[in-house]
């Protein structure tokens, strides 16, 4: 009975989530001259840690949806990373990875607080044309088996509406997912806990300081107006007051003693680190979008540009299948559904194979941590080609394939160290790995080759 009373409504597009995915996806949508709602709950209690640090590939499709203006800085300008290896004897030495150039002028990533991030990104595409936003409201139930139909839920009732496509960005513990049967593998690897101090204490200003150690990574950058974010990693099991005086023990004195002194006055924010892999990312009229698409270890700090190159896909897409003034939201669908699979493949292959090298204690993840850090001492165009996979400027597999060979290729330079160590039989074990993972690379991207 209740629902044939409740209020209903009819737009091109719903959205259901109104942070970086959501905005994106508006701003990109609308200037299709579709009409767009965007339902937003608002603030959840409590801030959480999330994404800050944005890469140029990000930055720049901000820029052209229309979200950021490059002479408005929000936030600190990001040149690429600075990393601390954990413990490899002399050569322990901080390793620049700059992002490179463009058109001979320097690429630029940013870093913006969060909530201020995704504040100003709903603010400015709620002016855009056609877009309106319901703040306060939830999608709480998706009717049919498809095409869905969205309930939407406030303070006042509910309303039905019927769109032409509707976007789950509802983060990476998405309920519209699960409400359209969309399954998922999860996995959780750790939790995150963070603090602020004084930009001036950051050992590489202008630069996301990233710090290796046996107990997880540790993060420092410029988050503008003279701040900085720290985030440390606490392994699952781990003791959070442990964990986090082993990072301290592996920052500079200065940087340790203003994170002391922060955390001592105030208390930690926290997130928990994931890697969801959801079945499908569209079914019928629904799409995911952002984390509510997937997610993978924050490590490569690439989520909120993966959100941003959702929303273009989704654009292209739309224009790409369109005949005549009729879009196709079917073709478009599988479109965005087939690129932006191939882009999380390699972005969440990305990740978990640094996070194996980085974390893990095991013989032939050690060997290819030393083998990375060798490469990318040795070549600048080595540093270069990793900057691309990581910042999502290069997100095919296939050069994450040759990468990976290529990096493989320095246990043999890292023989006599191994040796000296009478370590050999953990380098053949970690050679026979590492070659085996390459081919295994080289196979998924000539599938992939041979399906596209
Ligand atoms: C500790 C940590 C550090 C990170 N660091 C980085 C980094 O440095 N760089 C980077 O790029 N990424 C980073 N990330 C990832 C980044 O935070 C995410 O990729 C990004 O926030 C995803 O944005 P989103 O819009 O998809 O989801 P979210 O930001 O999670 O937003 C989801 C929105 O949906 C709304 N919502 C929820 N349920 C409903 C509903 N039923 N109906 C309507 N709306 C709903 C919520 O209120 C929320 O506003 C980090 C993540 C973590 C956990």
């Amino acid at each position: 009975m209740k629902n044939d009373t409740i209020d209903r409504e009819v737009v091109d597009v719903l959205i259901a989530g109104g942070s970086i995915a959501g905005a994106a996806a508006a701003a990109a949508l609308s200037k299709l001259g579709l009409s767009i709602l965007i339902v937003e709950p608002g603030p959840a209690p409590g801030r959480r840690l999330a994404g800050e640090l944005i890469h140029p590939p990000g930055i720049e499709g901000l820029c052209e949806l229309g979200l950021l203006d490059e002479n408005e800085p929000l936030g600190s300008a990001v040149s690429g990373f600075a990393i601390f290896p954990a413990n490899q004897g002399e050569e322990s030495d901080c390793m620049i990875l700059p992002y490179g150039e463009s058109k001979g002028k320097l690429r630029c990533g940013m870093a913006i607080e969060h909530t201020l991030l995704k504040e100003h990104l709903l603010e400015r595409v709620a002016t855009f044309p056609g877009v309106s936003t319901r703040i306060g409201s939830r999608v709480t139930a998706m009717e049919g088996e498809g095409p869905f139909v969205a309930v939407v839920s406030s303070a006042d009732g509910d309303t039905r509406v019927e769109a032409r496509l509707i976007l789950g960005a509802d983060g990476p513990m998405s309920q519209m997912r699960k409400m359209v049967g969309i399954s998922h593998v999860t996995q959780r690897y750790s939790g995150m806990m963070g603090a602020e101090v004084e930009e001036k204490y950051l050992p590489h200003a202008g630069y996301g300081n990233i710090f290796l150690n046996p107990v997880g990574v540790a993060y420092a950058y410029a988050i503008g107006g003279g701040r900085a974010r720290i985030m440390f990693e606490v392994l699952r099991d781990a003791d959070p007051k442990e964990s986090i005086r082993t990072h301290l023990s592996f920052f500079p004195d200065s940087l340790r003693e203003a994170v002391e002194q922060n955390m001592d006055e105030n208390k930690p924010l926290a997130a928990a680190n994931y890697c969801i892999i959801p079945e499908a990312s569209v079914k019928s009229n629904f799409a995911l979008v952002g984390d509510a698409r997937g997610c993978c270890h924050p490590l490569t700090a690439s989520g909120i540009t993966a959100a941003v190159k959702d929303a273009l896909i989704l654009r292209d897409s739309l224009m790409e299948t369109k005949r005549g003034d009729q879009f196709n939201f079917n073709a478009a669908l599988r479109r965005f559904s087939r690129i932006c699979g191939r882009l999380q493949l390699t972005r969440r292959t990305l990740a978990e194979e640094l996070r194996e090298a980085f974390l893990s204690q095991t013989p032939s993840d050690l060997l290819l941590n030393q083998c990375i850090f060798s490469y990318w001492r040795k070549s600048a165009n080595g540093r270069m080609r990793s900057m691309e996979l990581l910042s999502m400027l290069d997100s095919s597999i296939y050069s994450l394939a040759v990468q990976y060979a290529l990096v493989a290729l320095h246990v043999f330079r890292l023989f006599p160290r191994w040796a000296k160590e009478k370590k050999l039989s953990a380098w053949f074990m970690g050679v026979f790995k590492l070659f085996s993972k390459s081919l295994e690379f080289q196979h998924t991207a000539l599938t992939q080759w041979l399906k596209a």
